[in-house]
């Protein structure tokens, strides 16, 4: 499987490209707005796009999900269903709390839950449930290349912010001690925003939430 980050919306959220190289079908992960920027991208590879995937039901993640998936006739994927009113709120509330450009709001085709398989081609990803920064995220985890998408979970040296309604720091905690940090330690994970980090880096020095306390 190969991965590639397409940095989306004036907050440079990492949206995620990432195909099976064997069949070039492609999911395209957290698609926040710059449609055509990811259908460049699609196009650069030669992909043939499959499915949507979603972490969060937040506007920097998700704002063109929906026209994405319209445009290439292809099913959405996630998040958690504890997510739901965040997606219906993607053209109204969300546009306010964000001051980004309006989104398109729906409903997924299949809502992900702890345990989940995805798949991607012939390739399959793990799923967690990982509340906290909101309560319908969601982390993948590609076990054959050992990357995983943290979407606003964990950072590089950070973690999700969990001042917004429904965040709580505890949930988040135990998201990353439980599901983040239960990752093999060479695990690469791609968070939202900002570079690409390891599992056992932040085991070791993530400020917030250290492995052991
Ligand atoms: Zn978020
Ligand atoms: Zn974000």
């Amino acid at each position: 499987m190969k991965f590639e980050i397409i940095p989306v919306t004036p907050f440079q959220q990492n949206c995620t490209l990432m195909w099976d190289e064997k069949t070039n079908k492609a999911a395209v992960v957290d698609p926040g707005a710059d449609v055509d920027k990811i259908v460049k991208g699609l196009e650069r590879h030669g992909l043939t796009l499959e499915k949507v995937l979603v972490t969060h039901g937040h506007l920097d993640h998700c704002g063109v999900a929906k026209t994405l998936a319209d445009r290439y006739g292809v099913p959405i994927e996630g998040p958690h269903e504890a997510d739901a009113y965040l997606l219906n709120d993607l053209a109204t509330s969300q546009t306010r709390t964000w001051g980004l450009p309006p989104g398109v709001p729906f409903v997924p085709d299949r809502w992900l839950n702890q345990g989940d398989t995805v798949t991607v081609g012939g390739e399959s990803l793990q799923v967690y449930h990982v509340p906290g920064h909101s309560p319908g995220h969601i982390a993948f985890f590609h076990p054959a290349s050992r990357v995983a998408i943290s979407g606003d979970v964990l950072f590089a040296g950070s973690v999700g912010r969990t001042d917004l309604p429904n965040g709580s720091m505890k949930a988040l905690e135990k998201s990353i001690r439980t599901n983040m940090y239960s990752l093999p330690d060479d695990t690469q994970f791609i968070p939202g925003h900002g570079p690409v980090s390891t599992i056992g880096k932040e085991k070791k020095h993530n400020p917030y939430v250290p492995e052991k306390r």
